[in-house]
């Protein structure tokens, strides 16, 4: 059954989501490049607003979406969608929550194997002609505790890979976690302060919410054993980045990895300068098949919400 409306996409996505629409029968204008103040006095003409997390959805936004259905998300957050304001219109939300989830975890462990054998390090002195081997002394994952903090649709697929990596897992989620992958991994459930006392490594799978920003401060470094490698692949927010710096130059902890930052691009220059960060332009989903994968799934959401099936 073919579908009318007019869908405007204001962030790069997979080709393959806009094809699966155009096949629907709507009109799709992609405009990725969009600046805020065209969505705003353009807004007005779709039904359906595609982003992915460089537009904000701002209640500006909506309210000038006079004819609007549908708001969707490529990807898992809606930090960058005004929900309230888009619910009070009753406008239609939704996202794509699982299709980056495989894409992160490969990423959250690469960062973690980068940790502990000092790989950004070693590469960027072997180029320069400097051979460092002696100051390599690296960790192996083999046998060490990995403290996973939000045991969600990324952190238990970390856990899977953890487990065959053969590390033991650590949770803390204040909200029920699946049975299922705590007998297949032996996971053991505990309170964060307790995963962060007793946690080698500790990665992060927490949405954005008033309750987690800067879950990770100062208190909580100090918990963490001076050993400790930090990996974020969530949210910026939940860190406090000069706690982080502060931890990290004072061996309060051992290193960090983030993908995510408070303010993206990055302006800490004092975080950034630390030798022991590892730094990554926010490309957890940014794998081919992870942005495919979103695309599509978003195209079928918008098309069976527009024919009334779900
Ligand atoms: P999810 O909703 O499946 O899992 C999040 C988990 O966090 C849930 O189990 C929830 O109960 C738990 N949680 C909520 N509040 C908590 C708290 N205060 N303390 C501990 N746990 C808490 O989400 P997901 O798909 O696993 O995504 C996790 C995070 O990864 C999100 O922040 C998402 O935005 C982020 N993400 C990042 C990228 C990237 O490019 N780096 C890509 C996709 C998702």
């Amino acid at each position: 059954m073919q579908v009318s409306g007019k869908v405007l996409v204001c962030d790069s996505i997979d080709q393959a989501g806009i094809d699966s629409m155009k096949r629907a029968g709507l009109a799709v204008d992609y405009k990725p490049e969009i600046k805020p103040a065209e969505l705003v006095s353009s807004v007005k003409d779709y039904d359906v607003i595609v982003v992915r997390s460089k537009t904000k959805v701002t209640k500006e936004v909506v309210d000038a979406a006079a004819r609007a259905k549908i708001i969707a998300r490529v990807g898992v957050g809606l930090d960058n969608v005004d929900v309230k304001a888009a619910e009070a219109k009753k406008i239609r939300i939704i996202n794509a929550p699982e299709a980056a989830s495989t894409a992160v975890a490969e990423l959250a462990i690469g960062l973690m194997i980068s940790l502990a054998r000092s790989i950004p390090r070693a590469d960027a002195e072997t180029k320069k002609g400097n051979w460092i081997k002696n100051d390599l002394m690296g960790t192996q994952l083999s046998g060490k505790y990995l403290g996973i903090v939000g045991v969600g649709n990324i952190g238990r697929n970390v856990g899977r890979l953890a487990k065959a990596l053969r590390m033991n897992l650590i949770g803390y989620d204040p909200y029920p976690i699946n049975r299922e992958f705590i007998s297949e991994t032996g996971m053991i459930v505990t309170d964060l302060n307790t995963l962060l006392e007793s946690a080698d490594f500790v990665t992060c799978h927490v949405p954005a919410t008033p309750e987690t920003k800067h879950m990770f401060n100062a208190e909580r470094f100090a918990k963490m054993k001076p050993t400790a490698y930090l990996i974020n692949t969530s949210r910026g927010e939940i860190i406090d980045e000069n706690a982080l710096y502060e931890a990290l130059k004072n061996g309060k902890i051992a290193s960090a990895a983030l993908d995510v930052f408070e303010v993206e691009p990055p302006t800490n220059k004092q975080l950034l300068s630390l030798p022991n960060l590892i730094c990554m332009p926010h490309v957890g989903a940014q794998t081919k098949e992870a942005q495919e994968l979103a695309s599509t799934v978003i195209a079928e959401k918008v098309i069976q919400t527009l024919r009334g099936v779900i």
